[in-house]
């Protein structure tokens, strides 16, 4: 049955009449398979599934609005009005009343670490600590059931979301935990006290890590802030991850689960190691991966060219290698820090007015690169070469400049058409930057949700004429750069509080609204509309990784991806676009998650 099914998708799909079509275009079509089948074709050759009376938003090339859709063999193969598609179902198919409601393509979002998220939530549930008072008391709770000298890493903070807009400082978190050392996570910063300073041997004297900064006070001592350290305390990371290889898959299975429900079909797994692909192999092999998985693979401290070439030429996998449940995707490196931990290289410097957020007291102070550029260009040129789309973590306008010329400089060297090479957040845009990315054919990741939770603490530190570009959707999509918008999700399970939030309609309300989670509109010229932001988390996802031919719209061909939204993305009002909800996800025409009939699905 399978085969037959298949057998007819392939059918259909070149013929090219079923192409999406208006109501009207559709009725002067004969489909020549299906008309001639309406009647005659044995039950199992029809349609597996129809999705009837919807308001289908294909985002075509026409923007065409269907009614309703068929799928078979896991994939669209007729989109049109109601009669003509209830034609093409049979006793055993599956009919979908969408009842009105509005449908998508499934959304894609291009930049989760799911991996990461699945392993921490083994270790602890993820909490999102919101204030000093909050971290100080997680972790004297955490020092009561440890002895003392072990080290206490707290989840993930940024100091952009802590009510005070600041990390602890040394003095507070020795309060919390005398006895303990004890590190703050900001990723791209910690902030330590005075036992983690004395157990890892931080003094007056200790030099800074390559790319990174030990900060330090007037007169010389270490402040606890740590910028950009990286290797410096991983040894002090107590491993107290027990996770057997199923209890990993487990978890993985209910990050997925949670993308699910609320309408995420496709994910970019987005800087994984080699043994995060295999997990994947893993899932997919025991029949558990429901999503489909791009696993960008991060290639580690590709600090020399040589370091750079004996990963790559021993990968287990090739380029793009896969299939449409699951590939390998682009190759990441990390060009700079980060702009919550005041880490992003900038053209210009941070300020005076950044001194509180970040603690910075250079006034000339621009963040830094955690590469070379000789580096970044070294590493992008022979990942290029070995013919691999390159990705970069670059969040600062300069870190950007750095890693365009790397990406220019490859193509120049080793012309190859189409590459894709991307950026990775891409923070502060401006319109050269974006004709140049768009002229280059670089694709940029990027993430309005940070805009959300961010730009209160970041307008007062940087000043508002640089926050109204940030995340600025409009300057890349008008620059002519292909934009996709995502979540960069990290920790935690629950779409709106997890670290970042994953709810796809917070970031498209975002894209749309430019509100803040305080309220305020920063930048009110980067707005774009709805549909704009459905594509960028669709159609101009999927062109990410080279799958604009085979997901991101409604289209016969296509792979049968959709939602079905409990209120109407592109009509109902601004302030409810972000409490839209899926009431049913469907990836390739099997349906992975459903609300009950009158509940919220999340
Ligand atoms: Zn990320």
């Amino acid at each position: 049955m399978a085969a037959a099914l298949t057998r007819l998708a392939r059918a259909i799909v070149p013929v090219g009449l079923l192409a999406v079509l208006g109501s009207a275009g559709l009725a002067g079509v004969r489909p020549p398979f299906f008309g001639s089948a309406a009647g005659q074709q044995a039950p199992q050759e029809r349609a597996e599934v129809v999705v009837v009376n919807g308001k289908i938003v294909t985002l075509d090339g026409k923007s065409t609005i269907a009614e309703a859709v068929a799928i078979a063999g896991g994939r669209f193969v007729a989109v049109g009005t109601n009669e003509r598609i209830r034609a093409l179902a049979g006793p055993a198919s599956r009919v979908i009343d969408a009842r009105g409601r509005t449908v998508i393509p499934g959304l894609i979002d291009s930049h989760v670490h799911a991996l990461m998220v699945a392993e921490a939530e083994l270790e602890q549930p993820f909490r999102n600590l919101a204030s000093i008072a909050g971290i100080q008391s997680w972790i004297s709770e955490r020092a009561k059931g440890l002895p003392a000298g072990t080290w206490i890493w707290t989840p993930r903070v940024f100091p952009t979301r802590v009510k005070e807009h600041r990390f602890p400082t040394r003095e507070e978190l020795d309060r919390a935990a005398p006895d303990h050392p004890v590190a703050v996570d900001g990723a791209y910063a910690l902030m330590v006290n005075s036992a983690a300073l004395q157990a890892a041997s931080i003094g007056p004297g200790t030099p800074d890590p390559p790319g990174g900064a030990i900060v330090r006070d007037d007169a010389g001592r270490a402040t606890g802030l740590l910028r950009n350290v990286g290797n410096l305390l991983a040894k002090y990371r107590r491993d107290e991850r027990d996770a057997s290889r199923e209890g990993m898959l487990d978890a993985l299975a209910r990050v997925h689960g949670a993308y699910a429900r609320v309408g995420i079909t496709s994910i970019g797994e987005r800087g994984a190691t080699v043994d995060g692909y295999h997990t994947y192999e893993a899932l997919r092999r025991t029949g558990r991966l429901e999503l489909r998985a791009t696993v960008t693979v991060r290639i580690p401290n590709p600090t020399a060219r040589e370091r750079v070439e004996r990963f790559v030429s021993t990968l287990p996998f090739r380029p793009r290698e896969g299939d449409e449940w699951l590939k390998v995707g682009p190759l990441k490196i990390v060009a700079d820090g980060g702009i919550l931990a005041g880490t992003a290289f900038m053209r210009e410097p941070y300020g005076v007015s950044a001194r509180a957020l970040y603690g910075v007291d250079d006034p000339a102070y621009r963040g830094f690169l955690t590469l070379t550029r000789k580096q970044i260009a070294d590493a992008v040129d022979v990942g290029h070469r070995h013919g691999w789309q390159m990705a970069a973590h670059v969040t600062g306008n300069a870190g950007v400049d750095a890693v365009l010329d790397a990406f220019e400089a490859a193509q120049q060297h080793h012309p190859l058409p189409d590459r894709r090479h991307t950026l990775i957040h891409a923070y502060f845009a401006d319109r050269e930057t974006a004709m140049r990315a768009a002229r280059l054919g670089v694709p940029v990741d990027t993430q309005p949700a940070w805009y959300y939770k961010d730009a209160d603490a970041l307008a007062p530190a940087l000043g508002r004429d640089r926050l109204a570009h940030f995340i600025g959707l409009r300057t890349w999509l008008d620059g002519g750069a292909v934009t996709a918008i995502n979540t960069d999700h990290m920790f935690g399970l629950d779409p709106d509080t997890a670290m970042n939030p994953f709810n796809p309609f917070l970031t498209m309300a975002t894209a749309v609204t430019r509100r803040t989670e305080g309220g305020q509109v920063i930048g009110d010229g980067e707005r774009i509309s709805r549909e704009q932001a459905l594509r960028m988390m669709t159609i101009d996802a999927a062109r990410l990784n080279f799958d604009e031919g085979v997901k991101g719209t409604i289209e016969p061909g296509k792979l049968g991806d959709l939602v079905i939204l409990s209120d109407d993305l592109l009509t109902c009002p601004e302030d409810r676009i972000r409490s839209i909800s899926a009431d049913l996800t469907m990836v390739g025409g099997r349906v992975i998650h459903e609300a009950a009939p009158g509940e919220q699905s999340r």
